[in-house]
């Protein structure tokens, strides 16, 4: 086999829910936007219904097919961007809860599918998305009358607790919501994370549940290992790779590796990140290139067929440091050349 293969652990992602759901007294939905953060919204979706999760938040109205597909006729799938122009259909026949954003918003659905169910997305600070506090004063009487099914808002900030821009968003976010006697949801994994005064009657959680911080008790979901396609002798002063970026300081084995940045491997981790073989930390050399690594095998004791980049020691967040990036980008650039196995539960 000449691709990759990254390995999907469900039970490790069903667990995970689990446990985000434990620490909280309401309900918890699951976020599985950008195909279920890289991993496959179909089948993280139909995981996570049979976990429990009744409720799935995506990014647009085309990603709730595959949500639908996975996680059957019996779960909300509610949409972060709204009713946008154009969505009309898809959120209709695919029987969609839109978020509504904006006045805009509010009109066309009410115009375009009266009775058909909604929630609202309030502004709380971030401004990013969602209606600000002036706006909504101006609609939330006609659109609490129409029974959203949810009041939401998202936090900045809730990868770090002590920021004070938690407990600004929470006393604005009540302040547009408190007496409204509809659901509300303002938490995400770090919301989860901060308390049950950031809970109220959901949260939804999307990192934390593929293993990734700022949920540091995450089990691993996602395995990656790489076959090597050739390996070579280079003697002591013999450079590796494009541009000759890494001279061998004495002679060494260096394995070729099939996977590049075309498959998500940033080339920020050239020349500095490590792969595995068994517990042999094996140092990639040179740049990394489109389709190819080139890693240090010598102090491995027999010759690998295959190396490790994602695994119980190296975790997508480990990763994502030495790239200079964050899980979250990490996950969704996954590329689409490996082979993607599942296991569990
Ligand atoms: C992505 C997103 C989430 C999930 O956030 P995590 O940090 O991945 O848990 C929740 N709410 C909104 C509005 C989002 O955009």
């Amino acid at each position: 086999m000449g691709s990759g293969h990254l390995t999907i652990d469900l039970g490790a992602l069903a667990a995970n829910w689990t446990a985000l759901d434990a620490k909280t007294a309401c309900e918890t939905a699951a976020v599985v936007k950008a195909n279920g953060y890289g991993l496959g919204a179909d089948r993280v979706a139909r995981t996570l219904a049979r976990a429990g999760a009744r409720r799935f938040f995506v990014a647009v109205a085309e990603e709730g097919s595959a949500v639908r597909d996975g996680a059957g006729p019996n779960v909300d799938i509610c949409v972060f961007s709204g009713h946008m122009p154009g969505d009309t259909e898809m959120i209709s026949d695919l029987g969609l809860v839109p978020m509504l954003n904006s006045l805009d918003q509010v009109l066309r659905h009410f115009e375009a599918l009266p009775g058909h169910p909604f929630g609202i997305q309030l502004d709380s600070g971030m401004n990013r998305l969602g209606m600000e506090m002036s706006e909504w004063a101006a609609v939330a009487e006609i659109a609490i009358e129409q029974r959203p099914v949810l009041l939401m808002s998202h936090l900045a900030c809730a990868d770090d607790p002590d920021h004070p821009m938690n407990a600004r968003q929470l006393a604005e976010f009540r302040r547009m919501t408190d007496g409204t006697g509809v659901p509300r949801s303002l938490a995400a994994t770090g919301g989860i994370l901060m308390g049950p005064e950031f809970h109220f009657e959901m949260t939804r959680p999307g990192i934390g549940l593929y293993g990734g911080l700022p949920f540091a008790d995450a089990r691993p979901v996602v395995h990656l290992d790489l076959p090597v396609i050739q390996v070579r002798d280079v003697e002591a002063g013999e450079t590796v790779g494009y541009g000759n970026t890494w001279t061998a300081p004495a002679p060494c084995r260096i394995a070729t590796v099939a996977a590049g940045y075309a498959d998500g491997i940033t080339r920020h981790l050239s020349d500095s990140v490590t792969m595995w073989h068994g517990d042999t930390p094996c140092p990639l050399r040179g740049r990394v290139s489109m389709d190819l690594l080139t890693v240090d095998v010598t102090a491995c004791e027999e010759e690998p067929t295959a190396l490790s980049l994602l695994n119980h020691r190296q975790g997508v967040d480990d990763l994502a440091d030495i790239a200079g990036t964050i899980g979250y980008e990490l996950l969704t650039q996954l590329g689409h050349r490996y082979a993607r196995r599942t296991t569990g539960p």
